[in-house]
C-alpha cells in the first residue's frame, strides 16, 4: 500500500441540487482501455432519493435515450466541478459507501509499520525490542519486513519477547516455523528453557520447575 492523500476523509460536500450532504463513495472501476477513469479512488455522490436532479432525471433520459435511468450529482473530491453519473436504480452507490474509519485504521497501521521499519536500524545498539514486536505480531506487516525483523529478533537476544511472541497466532506456518527456532536459540543462549507444564521460562539446568513444582 503507498501512502496516499486522505485528505478527501475530511471533505464535506453539499448537493447543489438539494442541498444534502454528499456521500463518499468507491469510484466504479473502468476499463483502462476505455481510456476513462476518474483518476480518485473516490467519488462524492448525491444519494438524496428526493433530489430534484435525480427526480427529474428518469424523465430526461427516457426522453434522450430511450432508456430507464437517471442521474446523481456528483463531484470528485478537491473539486468543485459538476459531474453526474447515470444510474440505473436508486440502490446504486449505496452500497459502496467508503468506510473512512477503516481507511484511518489501516493507514495508522501502515505508518505504525513503517516507523518500525526505521527503527530496525537501530535497534540492536538500543537493544529496543519494541519494532521487532510491531513487526512480527501484525499479521498484514509487509512479509520481508516481518522476515526481517525476524533476524533481529536473535541479535537482540532479549527473553522478554518470548511471552507475546507466544501469545500471538501466526498465521504462516513458515514464520511459526522460524519465530519458533529463534525462541529455541534465544533461549539456549540465555541458558535457559521454557516449562512443558506450565510454560515458564526457567534455568536449563532445573530440575523442577520454580512457577509450577512440577519435575523437569
Ligand atoms: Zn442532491
Ligand atoms: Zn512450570
Amino acid at each position: 500500500m503507498q501512502d496516499r492523500d486522505l485528505s478527501y476523509l475530511d471533505e464535506v460536500k453539499i448537493c447543489p441540487h438539494c442541498k444534502e450532504k454528499m456521500f463518499c463513495c468507491e469510484a466504479p472501476q473502468i476499463h483502462v482501455g476505455d481510456g476513462l477513469g476518474w483518476g480518485s479512488d473516490v467519488l462524492f455522490i448525491c444519494l438524496n432519493d428526493h433530489c430534484s436532479l435525480f427526480l427529474k432525471g428518469w424523465e430526461h433520459v427516457e426522453e434522450k435515450y430511450g432508456h430507464h435511468a437517471s442521474y446523481r450529482y456528483m463531484e470528485l473530491p478537491g473539486s468543485k466541478e459538476s459531474n453526474v453519473m447515470m444510474v440505473g436504480n436508486k440502490d446504486a452507490f449505496k452500497g459502496s459507501l467508503v468506510d473512512k474509519e477503516a481507511i484511518l485504521n489501516q493507514n495508522s497501521r501502515y505508518k505504525k509499520e513503517k516507523e518500525a521499519v526505521e527503527k530496525l536500524q537501530t535497534c540492536v545498539q538500543e537493544k529496543n525490542l519494541a519494532p521487532v514486536l510491531t513487526l512480527l505480531l501484525d499479521e498484514a506487516a509487509a512479509r520481508s519486513n516481518r522476515k526481517s525483523a525476524i533476524t533481529y529478533l536473535q541479535q537482540l537476544n532479549d527473553l522478554s519477547c518470548i511471552d507475546p511472541l507466544r501469545n500471538h497466532t501466526f498465521r504462516d506456518e513458515n514464520f511459526r516455523y522460524e519465530v519458533n527456532m529463534s525462541i529455541k536459540r534465544i533461549l539456549a543462549a540465555n541458558f535457559k528453557k521454557e516449562c512443558p507444564h506450565c510454560a515458564e521460562i526457567v534455568k536449563s539446568q532445573a530440575k523442577k520447575c520454580m512457577y509450577c513444582n512440577e519435575k523437569l
